[in-house]
C-alpha cells in the first residue's frame, strides 16, 4: 500500500537526469566491456574469495584511480563486503528501537542553517571526508551534511510531529488520514535508513539561495549531484532511493539521500543500475 502511494507521488517528478545517468553508466559499463574488463559471469576467473558462489563482481575487476591520496582512507572504503554495512532498513524490514550504532561528530561542513552537531558511524564519516575531498579536487565546494545519524527515539518524535502539524493544517482530517499524508514524506520509526548511521543527506548552498530550503528536487542541478551520482561508488556510497527504484524500495526519489556500504557493494549498486533491495537480493 505505501509502496502505491509512493509511486502516485513520484509521477510528480522530473525524470531528464536519471535518464541520462542511466545512458552514461550504461555507456561506462559497455566501453569497459569492449576493453576486457568486464568478464561474463559464466567465464569469469573464479577469483571470489567470498565462498560458496561462483558470482562474479564487477568491483574484481575495476581499476579504480583517485585525484587526491587515498592511502590512509581506503582501509574504510573498502568494506570487503562486510555485512554489517549493507544492514537493511526498509519498510518491510524495520529496525528495533534497540538498534543503536556507535557514531562519530562529523567534522565536515554541516548545514550552516539550521546548526546543528550530525553524528555517523566512524567508517561512513572517513569515507565520506575522502570523498569530500576529492569533489573539492574536482572544483566542487559547495556541499554540506544536512542530516545524518537518526535515532529510533528522533524519528518517533519527528513523525507524530508531523501528524500533529497536519491535523491543525486540515481540523477535518482524521489521525489515520494525516498518518496517510505523513507516510508520504517521513518514515515510520524504526524504517528510516537514518537510524543505521550509515547515510546522509547532502544540501548546496545553491539550492537554499534559489529555493529557500534543502531536499528538494533542485539538488539535481547541482554541481554536486552531477559529481556524487557518477563518483559516490567510488567511496562506497550509493543513491539509495533512485528515481526508478520506487516500487521497489519503497521510498520516493531522493537525490540528496547517498548510503554507505563500502567500494564493492557500491560499485555493483551504481554501475549495474540496481539499487540495494535488488543487490542483496542477488547476493542472498
Ligand atoms: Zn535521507
Amino acid at each position: 500500500m505505501l509502496i502505491q502511494r509512493n509511486t502516485k507521488h513520484m509521477s510528480l517528478r522530473g525524470r531528464r537526469p536519471s535518464r541520462m545517468l542511466r545512458a552514461g553508466l550504461l555507456l561506462l559499463i559497455s566501453m569497459l566491456a569492449l576493453q576486457g574488463c568486464i568478464q561474463p559471469s559464466s567465464g569469469g576467473e573464479s577469483t571470489d574469495t567470498a565462498g560458496e558462489t561462483d558470482k562474479t563482481f564487477l568491483y574484481e575487476t575495476m581499476n579504480y584511480t583517485y585525484k587526491t591520496d587515498e592511502t590512509g582512507f581506503l582501509q574504510y572504503i573498502v568494506t570487503g563486503m562486510d555485512a554489517q554495512y549493507l544492514v537493511l532498513a526498509n519498510k518491510t524490514s524495520p529496525l528495533g528501537a534497540d538498534y543503536i550504532p556507535d557514531t562519530v561528530r562529523l567534522t565536515c561542513a554541516t548545514n550552516p542553517y539550521n546548526q546543528r552537531d550530525e553524528t555517523l558511524n566512524s567508517r561512513a564519516a572517513n569515507a565520506l571526508y575522502a570523498m569530500l575531498s576529492e569533489m573539492a579536487a574536482d572544483g566542487i565546494t559547495d556541499i554540506f551534511v544536512t542530516s545524518s545519524y537518526r535515532s529510533y527515539d528522533r524519528q518517533q518524535s519527528l513523525f507524530y510531529g508531523y501528524i500533529d502539524e497536519e491535523m491543525s493544517k486540515n481540523p477535518a482530517l482524521t489521525r489515520e488520514q494525516a498518518e496517510q499524508i505523513v507516510l508520504t514524506y517521513s518514515a515510520y520509526p524504526g524504517t528510516s535508513e537514518h537510524q543505521t548511521g550509515l547515510c546522509v543527506d547532502f544540501g548546496t548552498n545553491a539550492e537554499y539561495n534559489e529555493v529557500g530550503e534543502v531536499l528538494t528536487e533542485y539538488f539535481e542541478e547541482t554541481a554536486a549531484f552531477r559529481w556524487l551520482i557518477e563518483n559516490c561508488y567510488r567511496f562506497g556510497f550509493i543513491l539509495r532511493y533512485p528515481e526508478d527504484k520506487v516500487s521497489v524500495t519503497g521510498y520516493t526519489y531522493e537525490p540528496w539521500h547517498y548510503r554507505f556500504v563500502g567500494r564493492e557493494a557500491a560499485t555493483e549498486i551504481m554501475l549495474r543500475g540496481l539499487c540495494m533491495e535488488e543487490f542483496l537480493n542477488e547476493l542472498n
